[in-house]
Parts: C-alpha cells; structure tokens; sequence
C-alpha cells in the first residue's frame, strides 16, 4: 500500500549511529567489544544497595524536574570541592536523562535558526543532529592526528557575525587528548565580549592520566558565565546504562536550559537520584577514577606492545587510539568491521566522527574492559599486526 504522505526527514544523511553497528556486530559473531564506550565490569555493590535503599523508602515518583534537591546540593558539593567554582543547586544545577539530553537541551536553548556553532571535529555523535535540528548550521575545525592541535588563528577565523555557540568537549572523545589552561585563554581572548555561548561536553572529567588535571571550562571566569558545563554519572560510576546526567549553568542559561528539559523528559529517574546523591559524599569514589583507568590504560597498551599499531598513550577517557598506517591501507570502517570478524576485536573507526569521514587511518578501542578481556583483545591484535 502507498503511504498517503512521504515523511520528509529532518535528517536525511543520518543513520544508525556506529556504536549499535559495532556492539551489534560483536554480540552477532562472539567479539571481544572494544568499540562502545561502556564498561564490562559491574558497579560498585554499594551503589546498587543504594539503589535498593531509595527504591524500598519509596523514592518512586516523579522527581522535581530540575533533580532531587540532595543529589543537587551534592554536585554542588562536588563541583565547588574539586574545581573552587560554586553553582547555586536551586537555579544553576539541572539533573538530566544523561549528557546526551544535557546537550540537546543547551544547544536547542541556545541555537536559533540560521545561527553558526564552531563544532572541533573528529566530534561526538549527537552534536550536530542537535544544531541541525535547531536550524543552526555546524562550522567544522578539523583537527588530525596525531595531536590534534587546535590551530587558534583559524578558530579566529572560522568566527563570524553570525556564530552563537562554540562546543567544546575535554577530555575528548574519540582523541583523549585533554584542554590546557593555554587553551581556555585562547578560547576566552576569542570570544572577548562577544555574545557567544559555550558548551563544555566533560563527562571524562574524572578520567585523566599521567597526573594531567582536568581543567574545567568553569574555571575561567570569562568562559564560566556563558557556559554550560555537561557531566554525566554513567561514565564516572561505571553505570552508562542509567542514563544520568546533570548541566551546569548560571541561572539566566539555566532558566532557558531547563524550558527545554521540562518538555524533552520533564525528570529523571527518582530512585536513582537518591542513590547517587548518597554515594557522591565519599569523594574517594571519583578520586581514584584516574589511577584505575590508567591501570587498564597501560594494560592494554603492554598488550600491544609487540604491535606494528603507532600510538601515543591516551592523555584522558577510557580511549585508546592506534594508528594502522604501517600495516594497511584498507579504509578505517571497512578494517573495522573485518577484525571484529575475522579476529574477534570490535574496535570504532574514527572517520565516523568527522563531517566528511576523513579517514587517517585510526582506530580506536574502549579500555573500559575487564583485565582479561583486554589482554585477550592485545594478544589477537598483535598476532593480526604480524602476519
Ligand atoms: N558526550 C561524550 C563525549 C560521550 O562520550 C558520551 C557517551 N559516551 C556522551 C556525551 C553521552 O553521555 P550519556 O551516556 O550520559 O548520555
Ligand atoms: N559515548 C559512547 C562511545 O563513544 C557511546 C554512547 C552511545 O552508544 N550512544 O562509545
């Protein structure tokens, strides 16, 4: 039968993202999954009997919609411990459905049709559907291997009337590479006092290595005024699957900010509020984040030690990426997609996170694995390297 209209999308070049391709292929053909960003290893018990806790006082309907006001005042808590910046949690902290509705949220607040956002790629998935959908139109900073060095002159010159917004996301997925204080000015004598927001994606805010501080864009006065700072619970407790974020944001952003929230989810999760909000007085919790993804970090890199793969170690995320360039010319999806096939590793390629899919020949593996699974993954990998 003939549909009586023709759907026009909204977002015709889009399709399923990769990490359902790659995490579907691995579970199809029995592959180690390198790919998705998530961890194979359970969370702490004491967060789930947390859980448990609030689910059995009842904390089951609706929460307020900016968030429980405890697990407010305990980002606040957090935010002012570890980066000196206060966020007021009745007017500046929102609780969301993630980082992913942080984003939509801020960028639909902020973009209006016709609007330019500076976006740095390689770049994160969901940014752009978001501007696209707003009706503002993504300006690209290319940046490429194997330092992915912002080159701050043609930012400068990338900037026009019309831009409204600039994304920003540290420590950077799918680079890891992690912002200086040096970039934060630069980023800041840019903007001067232009009417331009920011948005600082910083979910790996506690995953840093090699004694590299996480710098906050809260931290710069100038930047902190007009911008929303985005984190998430999934990556920082191992809990990707619940889906819990919150935005930072100061209280004229934040009033627009939550218009949006209120109609995308309206609130999130209650039970699970309480529980965070409990588990997020014990600071040690994040605290030794750093020196336990490092641990997995240098794991794997042992493992592919023996490797033709080219790679500096990861400066931030639980992302690790090697460059294939000695070994093959294949293109970096189709490559991917035959090792998860052929030797068992799922790995993301990272052309993917640029607009026109450059591709230099990158891969890049999730170390948010359990020991074993990594080493098994190191091993089939440096076999596959040396044939
Ligand atoms: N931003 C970045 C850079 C991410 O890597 C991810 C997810 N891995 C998100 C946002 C989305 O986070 P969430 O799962 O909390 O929606
Ligand atoms: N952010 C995760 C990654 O980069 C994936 C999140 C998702 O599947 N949407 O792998």
């Amino acid at each position: 039968m003939q549909p009586i209209q023709t759907l026009s999308s909204k977002l015709p070049r889009v399709g399923t993202t990769i990490f359902t391709v790659m995490s579907k292929l691995a579970a199809d053909v029995g592959a180690l999954n390198l790919s998705q960003g998530f961890p194979s290893f359970p969370a702490d018990p004491a967060l789930l009997d947390l859980v448990t806790k609030a689910l059995r006082a009842n904390h089951n309907q609706y929460a307020p919609m900016a968030g429980v006001p405890v697990l407010r005042e305990a980002i606040a808590q957090k935010t002012a411990d570890v980066y000196g910046i206060n966020y007021n949690p009745d007017t500046e902290i929102t609780i969301t459905s993630g980082a992913t509705e942080a984003l939509y949220a801020a960028i639909t607040a902020v973009v209006q049709p016709g609007d330019e956002v500076i976006v740095f790629e390689p770049a994160y998935d969901s940014y752009v559907p978001a501007i696209e959908l707003a009706g503002g139109i993504p300006v690209y900073i290319t940046l490429t291997p194997p330092d992915y060095a912002i080159d701050w002159t043609q930012v400068a010159e990338q900037m026009t009337e019309r831009t409204r917004l600039i994304l920003v996301n540290t420590p950077h997925n799918p680079t890891g590479r992690v912002w200086t204080r040096d970039d934060l000015d630069q980023l800041a004598d840019l903007i001067g006092d232009r009417d331009i927001f920011v948005i600082a994606d910083e979910v790996y805010e506690h995953i840093t290595f090699d004694r590299r501080p996480h710098v906050s864009l809260m931290q710069h006065p100038v930047l902190q005024e007009r911008t929303f700072v985005v984190g998430s619970f999934g990556k920082t407790f191992h809990v990707t699957g619940w889906k819990i974020g919150y935005c930072l944001a100061p209280a004229d952003l934040t009033v627009e900010f939550r218009k949006i929230h209120q109609f995308l989810t309206f609130s999130v999760s209650t039970p699970m509020q309480y529980a965070l909000a409990e588990y997020l007085q014990q600071p040690e919790r994040y605290l030794e984040l750093p020196a336990f993804y490092q641990q997995k970090r240098d794991l794997f890199l042992q493992a592919i030690a023996g490797s033709r793969f080219r790679y500096v170690p990861t400066e931030g995320t639980f992302f690790q990426n090697v460059s294939y360039e000695a070994i093959t010319d294949e293109p970096d999806y189709d490559l991917a997609i035959r090792l998860t096939k052929e030797i068992g590793v799922a790995s993301i390629p990272v052309s993917v996170f640029y607009d026109q899919k450059n591709d230099y020949k990158i891969l890049r593996f999730c170390f948010a694995k359990d020991d074993d699974t990594l080493l098994r993954a190191g091993e089939r990998l440096v076999k596959w390297t040396n044939l």
